[in-house]
């Protein structure tokens, strides 16, 4: 038996049934950590020793929790404490956080074991793990390739079978994109969903932390622990409803909008192939599928890249020198501490975003930037609230194209952020969506998209349950079909 093709909802099953140990299960994923990380490099921070000692203490107790003994990778932009903390930043080299993010904490009081903290882009800007500061991520579909990003080192950690499931971020898309590149499940929540205390802040009203799984069901199971209102922050609030376990059921009745601007022209002929046919099957399985228009969809990257390097910059004045990590040596008074600290500590990418945002935000510019994307904020919400009057749900690609090859889009930031372009739109208008795996293009994964209404996260998961058993998809990259 290949333990690592187990979801974690069948490992807690055998878990729970005593057929498995935690023990043996976290032993299986050290052991590939152990055989991938040289080529993979997903995680930049692990612990095998710690990691045993805490799947043997759930064995010894049974009864721990509702997800107690379930090897599990964190993103580095979660607090952990005691555990370094980077996103991915030589400006947070060495920064030991005090408190633990509260969604890292629900997981640990529901018994998880962690495998450690997974690589990023630096502070979650970028789209290919290749903005982190310490080496980038491969894709276990072909280590010649990205595996998308900010997310990457999480998904890739999941694909390459180097971890159970993993909580990842979504700023923009650096939940769904990665996901869709190495043939995972990626959800971003409804904003407000769960809460983004101990998440260092990129951009504060589109961040959002998610789980990145092997299935839906695990996606649903991981999100049930994630929700909340957490007093210690403000922009939580309580889910409406429970989030429920998907179950077995046909697409009938299900209304789906194909979003008809992000479907077709400048998404990649494979892809386009891939998501045809993931349509017809769903129609085929019950889904009544029409099309849908979101007119102002394609102000949402150029929005988007306004807002989210506004929010940016103010979010990253906090790294001075004085209170975090790094602090540049040899300056001669404080100004040009400051000055040295930042040349220092922050990467091209994250200069750039401050750049962009610091502009956006100036006196004389602030109106014809920051405020006119604003109202495209507004209007995208528009856009979606008319959509979802015809639709339950909207489909789109997740991403353009598959993986990129490593290196192809360092030098072009703007063809980078065109990485996003399906992504975005949920950000900004604050909804839930999802990517599944659809099939491969060229021996690359492809990832469906689906958009819900704020908080519909069940109907979101159930129809997504339904998709992924139609396209029957298994998500395993070769790293992990190669221990069969
Ligand atoms: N790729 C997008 C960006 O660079 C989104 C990142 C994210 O979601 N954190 O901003």
């Amino acid at each position: 038996m290949n333990l690592l093709r187990l979801t974690a909802t069948e490992a807690l099953r055998r878990l729970a049934d005593r057929e498995l140990s935690s023990a043996e299960l976290t032993g299986a994923y050290l052991e590939q950590m152990e055989r991938c990380e040289g080529d993979i490099s997903a995680y930049l921070h692990t612990d095998a020793e710690a990691s045993r000692k805490a799947a043997a203490a759930v064995d010894a107790s049974p009864g721990g929790g509702t997800l107690a003994g379930l090897p599990t990778a964190i993103k580095d932009v979660l607090c952990t404490r005691g555990i370094p903390t980077t996103c991915g930043s030589r400006m947070l080299e060495g920064f030991i956080p005090v408190y633990t993010a509260t969604c890292v904490s629900r997981m640990e009081d529901a018994g998880i074991v962690s495998l450690g903290k997974t690589n990023m882009d630096e502070f979650a800007m970028g789209s290919s793990t290749e903005n982190s500061a310490y080496g980038t991520t491969r894709n276990p579909w072909d280590t010649q390739r990205v595996p998308g990003g900010s997310s990457g080192g999480s998904a890739a950690a999941v694909a390459a079978g180097e971890a159970l499931w993993a909580l990842g971020t979504d700023t923009g898309g650096s939940i769904r994109q990665p996901a869709s590149f190495c043939g995972v499940v990626g959800l971003k929540p409804t904003y407000g969903a769960v809460s983004r205390y101990g998440l260092v802040a990129f951009a504060s009203s589109f961040d959002q932390v998610g789980p990145v799984t092997r299935s839906v069901r695990d996606a649903a199971l991981m999100l049930r622990h994630l929700v909340g209102k957490d007093p210690l922050d403000s922009t939580s609030v309580e889910h409406p409803e429970a989030i429920a376990d998907p179950v077995d059921r046909d697409l009938s009745g299900l209304r789906l909008g194909v979003v008809s601007e992000l479907a077709g022209e400048g998404i990649e002929a494979g892809v386009n192939e891939v998501f045809r046919e993931a349509l017809a099957r769903l129609q085929a399985a019950g889904a009544e599928l029409g099309e849908a228009s979101l007119p102002h969809v394609e102000y949402c990257i150029p929005a988007y890249y306004i807002l989210a390097p506004a929010e940016a910059s103010a979010n990253l004045a906090r790294f001075d020198g004085v209170r975090y990590g790094h602090r540049a040596s040899g300056a001669g008074d404080v100004t040009e501490m400051y000055e040295l600290t930042r040349s220092e500590g922050f990467g091209d990418e994250v200069k750039r975003r401050i750049m962009l945002g610091t502009y956006a935000l100036s006196s004389g510019y602030y109106d014809a930037y920051y405020g006119q994307a604003q109202k495209v904020r507004s209007l995208v919400v528009g856009d979606f609230r008319a959509a979802f009057a015809d639709y339950d749900l909207l489909l789109s690609p997740t991403t353009p194209t598959t993986a990129f090859r490593i290196g192809e889009k360092v030098d072009d930031p703007l063809s980078m952020y065109m990485s996003d372009v399906c992504t975005t739109p949920a950000n900004l208008a604050g909804l839930p969506a999802i990517s599944i795996p659809a099939g491969l293009s060229q021996g690359l994964p492809v990832g469906l998209q689906l958009f819900g209404p704020a908080f519909s996260e069940n109907l979101l998961l159930q129809a997504a349950h339904s998709a992924e058993s139609v396209l029957g998809f298994q998500a395993a990259s070769p790293l992990v079909e190669e221990l069969d």
